[in-house]
């Protein structure tokens, strides 16, 4: 199917609903049965019907046919956050005694998970560098039951070669996991590869306007049934109907966001690339990396999301650099209209400099929908400060 079909009007009944153009946000918690045998039928299929929101909803059932289109899945779930969408996601495949391996440094609250919580029910796991296929093969153990993937990865977009590390989980027989927020379902599929589950945080791209904490995950009908009857009703971390809503309203732009990021990224991290005050850029679409190939091969389009680390050991001169920006706000997040930077500095106290994971000087930079000369003039006048 078209993607512009997908984003304008596939899931939609506009009948049902007196021909509107947009759909309705059906902010209701329950249905009503007119009979006692209605009302056991809904409750007996209630993955199928609408009996309570926190099963489902028609609001967010159009969203959920859609990304399913999107991600070329039979189905797909959607949550009240990206991260609610991969803790259901890994919890509901996971038994005490399990194991996963996950590529390093994934998003935080992913590391979280695995470290802080799934430890405490007797799941262990093995991060490994995403960049070597053989890496995933020597961490598989006998009790693996999850590769967890996430390209490029949080920070430092580090890739994997999907097709070649879901071909090793298929042929093993062990569920793989696809955190493709980085890219969006424009960009890149994983499902074509055999991922088995995609997530999204839908807060980024897919909702786009920087107004919306949403998830998404994606899979076949036999999985997103296993897990709505397990953890997404269970743990109960839905979206609203009107977040739903938010998330249907930013699809209809998917496109042409993708495609304006898709122009102005490159244009600035080149600025970046040649600029003295510049250490090093993380970027997939730099033809200078290490993985640019790859990043070809895999993913449609640039995206907006890249690092740089500044060519300064001062403190004060990379607090000075982000102080000075105007177009780029400060800011976690990415995906909306507006360019942000998450200064590395910002995960140190002012008193203590002592290099960790991400030094000081990284900066994570996101380009949103601003002209590329503009950006570039806002770089240009703070590296004049610096
Ligand atoms: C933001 C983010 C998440 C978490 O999504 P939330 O919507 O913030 O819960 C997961 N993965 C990646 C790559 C992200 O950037």
């Amino acid at each position: 199917m078209d993607i512009s079909e997908i984003l304008n009007n596939y899931g939609e009944e506009r009948e049902m609903y007196f021909n509107a153009a947009a759909p309705p946000i059906v902010q209701a918690s329950n249905y009503i049965f007119k009979t006692v045998d209605e009302m056991r039928e809904s409750l007996a299929h209630e993955d199928e019907t609408f009996f309570y929101t926190r099963g489902n909803n028609p609001t967010t059932l159009i969203l959920q046919k859609k990304m399913a289109a999107l991600e070329h899945t039979e189905d797909a779930l959607i949550f009240a956050s990206g991260s609610a969408a991969i803790g259901a996601a890994v919890m509901a495949n996971l038994q005490a005694g399990d194991h996963v391996v996950c590529v390093r440094k994934p998003y935080s609250w992913t590391t979280k998970l695995l470290q802080n919580i799934l430890s405490r029910y007797g799941v262990t796991h093995t991060f490994v560098e995403g960049d070597e296929v053989a890496n995933f093969e020597k961490a598989i153990q006998a009790n693996t039951k999850i590769i967890y993937l996430e390209s490029p990865n949080s920070w430092t977009f580090e890739m994997q070669d999907l097709e070649a590390v879901l071909k090793i989980a298929k042929s093993i027989g062990i569920l793989s996991i696809v955190d493709n927020s980085y890219a969006s379902p424009l960009n890149m599929t994983p499902a074509d590869w055999g991922a088995d589950i995609i997530v999204h945080s839908g807060t980024k791209y897919l909702s786009g306007h920087s107004d919306t904490v949403a998830g998404v995950l994606c899979a076949s009908a036999a999985m997103c049934k296993k897990i709505f009857k397990s953890e997404f009703m269970t743990l109960g971390g839905i979206i609203s109907p009107f977040n739903a809503w938010l998330l249907i309203r930013g699809l209809r732009t998917l496109s042409i966001r993708m495609e304006k990021v898709a122009q102005t990224t490159p244009q600035v991290v080149d600025f970046l690339s040649k600029h003295p005050k510049v250490a090093k850029v993380y970027y997939p679409f730099s033809p200078s990396h290490p993985q640019y190939e790859l990043a070809k091969k895999q993913m449609k389009r640039p995206a907006g999301q890249f690092t740089i680390v500044l060519a300064t050991e001062k403190p004060e001169e990379v607090e000075r650099f982000c102080n000075s920006l105007t177009r780029f706000l400060m800011g976690c997040s990415w995906g909306g209209y507006e360019s942000l930077i998450f200064p590395a500095a910002t995960l140190y106290s002012s008193q203590n400099y002592q290099t960790k994971d991400l030094p000081y000087n990284m900066i994570r930079f996101y380009c949103g929908l601003e002209e590329p000369q503009e950006l570039i003039a806002d770089l240009q006048q703070a590296f004049d400060k610096i």
